[in-house]
């Protein structure tokens, strides 16, 4: 076939595409024919290409389904979740794992929103969650400590070489809180802070208002000295961590101390 004969011929006045609609709609069936035939010729070619096309569009497509069906997809996804609980799971933490960067972007902004909207409630959860994986959490810890070129590691070595003096009182209080005057552990009896706490009037020595039974907190009067209960006084958990590791603080009621 002689292939200059053939290509578009330019009907006067039409413009292009008009063209081209003008003659498929003339030659349908040939022109639908050929197509295929093409296709079956350069089939891994052509999935090739649309495989190309697929990965460069799909987020697009993905997001544009999603923000079109959000209620539905959302209600299929926790029936898939009560079917099966686990491979439901494994299939997010895969995608976590995967856009980690992403996720802990989605994450923070989830729980900066929770937190306004209930912070006492976030905090409970935090903390249930930190009581109940705390192996994990501390296996976490060590594994992130031990990789190789930690930088964790290093931040903590060279907090250490400066902090050498700061790090003994620190084990020096720990160990010494422990102990009582025998120099042996001591555990403390419940009952034994809660009678003193009835001896100083149900007061807390260091705001002077009254104190709850169930919001007694044991404050060390002197932070290095033991866990007897000469040197344990009942506190708001407040007023004790507002104390810390203070010595010398202003008391409200000094006096109760020498009651107890
Ligand atoms: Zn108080």
């Amino acid at each position: 076939m002689d292939k200059s004969k053939k290509g578009p011929k330019f009907i006067k006045g039409l413009p292009i595409l008009e063209y081209h609609r003008l003659r498929y709609a003339k030659n349908k069936k040939k022109i639908t024919k050929r197509k295929r035939e093409w296709y079956r010729q350069n089939r891994e070619r052509t999935l090739k290409r649309m495989k190309a096309w697929r990965d460069k569009n799909n987020s697009w497509y993905k997001k544009k389904y999603y923000r079109e069906h959000r209620e539905h997809l959302q209600k299929q996804s926790r029936v898939q979740y009560k079917r099966d609980p686990q491979k439901r799971m494994a299939a997010t933490y895969r995608w976590r794992g995967k856009n980690l960067k992403k996720w802990r972007e989605y994450d923070n902004q989830w729980k900066r929103k929770a937190r306004k909207v209930d912070p006492n409630k976030t905090r409970k959860k935090e903390k249930a969650y930190r009581a109940k994986n705390a192996k994990r959490i501390r296996a976490w810890f060590k594994a992130y400590y031990d990789k190789p070129n930690s930088k964790y590691k290093a931040y903590l070595q060279a907090w250490r070489k400066r902090n050498v003096e700061r790090l003994r009182t620190y084990r020096f209080n720990r160990e010494n809180k422990y102990r009582g005057w025998d120099g042996l552990r001591k555990k403390l009896h419940a009952g034994e802070i809660v009678a003193k706490w009835k001896r100083v009037r149900r007061l807390c020595y260091i705001c002077g208002k009254y104190l709850d039974e169930l919001e007694i907190h044991i404050d060390h009067v002197d932070p290095c000295g033991t866990n007897n209960l000469g040197n344990l006084m009942p506190t708001h958990k407040g007023c004790n961590s507002r104390k810390s590791d203070k010595r010398h603080f202003k008391f409200a009621r000094p006096d109760l101390l020498a009651i107890a």
